[in-house]
């Protein structure tokens, strides 16, 4: 088959592999959508020592298809079958797994293997963390499980109510994933953005109020004039820069929650002042990755369509053009490109 891999930092080639075989408890997966993720721009870049242990590998973590074959002893799911898989499997028996924090497992096992025309995954992934899709969810539409799952689990750990003022830092497509779950809690949620082709494809989508922060000489005075002088109830970086992250923590109201979801690069700190997160008895939290109980909540609110990331798209792809997307994403042009094998 037909497939882009990765042989390490910045060399991403078009090849031919063998077509997968599902070895006991395996299921083959042809991929009708794979999405294009920021993570992919960094892993590109830089490697990553645990989403990819071992290269070569074919590259790509959000998709969704239908199960082509499936190996000895799996009674999950069955041939033709519609399917989502996330791009990791939790153990289920170490402490964090056993303390219902599974995004945290000692032993999560990753996937890769998005951009090829078929996928083999592994047992542990198929017995924990393969969902069926519902007649009305596409393919295309469910590869949003996984990020969207990410999202779920950075306003789950804010636990937004209706009602409450959620400022999201960023306006990739994790920014508005987590902007729209916000929304679909009855929140009222302001994305933080800069001016530029993407800001403007986000502004059009109306998920809810941006701020250009390119425009606004003080965003944290801003954002406070937009709160009667508060501040917001609930502050989320999805930028995984530390100068947001500390504006995510000063435009906090007392009593805030600040969640920490983009990730920064290796070493970085930042600086807190100790005044406010003491007497103003903030929360601060940190939000990494997804649980299987997410990948499914995920699946639910495409289902029922709470929540459409339909316009989150802004290109549509072959597999051949994979480099071409990650480039179009690397300079801020596109927010989900979609390939199509
Ligand atoms: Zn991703
Ligand atoms: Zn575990």
């Amino acid at each position: 088959m037909r497939a882009q891999v990765f042989h390490g930092p910045g060399d991403l080639r078009f090849e031919d592999v063998p077509w997968p075989t599902p070895g006991p408890g395996e299921i083959v997966m042809r991929i009708e959508a794979a999405l294009t993720c920021g993570t992919d721009v960094k892993v590109l870049r830089r490697g990553h020592p645990v989403m990819i242990p071992h290269v070569p590998t074919v590259f790509g973590h959000e998709f969704a298809g239908t199960v082509t074959a499936v190996g000895a002893g799996v009674i999950t799911v069955r041939e033709g079958d519609r399917v989502v898989a996330a791009n990791s499997a939790p153990c289920g028996a170490c402490p964090p797994c056993l303390a219902g924090r599974a995004n945290l497992c000692e032993d999560l096992l990753f996937v890769n293997g998005a951009y090829g025309e078929a996928i083999a995954l592994p047992r542990r992934l198929v017995s924990r963390n393969v969902v069926g899709l519902p007649a009305n969810v596409p393919a295309e539409r469910a590869a949003f499980a996984e990020p969207l799952a990410c999202a779920l689990l950075g306003i789950e750990r804010a636990r937004v109510e209706s009602g409450q003022t959620v400022v999201v830092f960023g306006h990739g497509p994790l920014g508005c994933l987590l902007a729209m779950v916000a929304v679909s809690r009855k929140a009222r949620a302001i994305i933080v953005g800069k001016a530029g082709r993407r800001f403007g494809r986000v502004q059009g989508l109306r998920i809810c109020e941006c701020i250009d922060a390119a425009a606004s000489a003080d965003v944290v005075a801003e954002i406070k004039s937009r709160t009667r002088g508060r501040g917001a109830d609930v502050t989320v970086d999805a930028t995984g820069i530390p100068e947001v992250w500390e504006q995510a923590v000063a435009a906090a109201g007392r009593g805030g929650t600040v969640v920490f979801f983009g990730g920064c690069a290796p070493g970085t700190t930042v600086r807190l002042d100790t005044r406010q997160v003491h007497y103003e008895e903030l929360t601060l939290v940190g939000a990494f990755h997804h649980t299987p109980d997410l990948i499914r909540r995920a699946v639910d609110l495409l289902e029922s369509e709470t929540l459409n990331p339909d316009g989150l798209v802004t290109h549509r792809m072959e597999l051949t053009d994979v480099g071409r997307a990650l480039e179009l994403m690397s300079r801020g042009e596109a927010l989900k490109v979609l390939i199509e094998p």
